[in-house]
């Protein structure tokens, strides 16, 4: 993976060249994409199973990767906009709380 710093440069010389709304907007349409990917493989797993589809999920995780890797690069633009350390403390926070959660509830669940 390119260093952080390299990101920083290319997340800041696009937010000046097209601007942080366009790059927003952006980001709206590759979550939007993500959301289909996923929908398209939830619905060919349960579904039935034969060699065509088969082919066809494995294009689909090709394009749920590709997807990902899209989002990622648009949320961390939209992290760097809005401050990469107030985000970061949000998700220390968030990842504390629902590893508590699960902790609680696979502790109920212990038979
Ligand atoms: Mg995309």
């Amino acid at each position: 993976m390119l260093d952080k710093e390299y990101y920083h440069e290319v997340f800041d010389k696009l937010a000046n060249t097209w601007g942080k709304e366009n790059q927003m907007r952006m980001c709206i349409e590759e979550m939007s994409e993500l959301t289909k990917e996923l929908c398209k493989y939830m619905r060919h797993k349960t579904g039935e199973q034969t060699p065509e589809l088969d082919a066809e999920i494995e294009e689909i995780k090709k394009n749920i990767i590709e997807e990902t890797a899209d989002v990622l690069i648009c949320a961390s633009q939209v992290k760097r906009f809005f401050g990469d350390k107030a985000v970061e403390e949000v998700m220390d926070y968030k990842i504390k709380r629902v590893d508590k959660r699960v902790n609680d509830f696979i502790e109920k669940n212990k038979k």
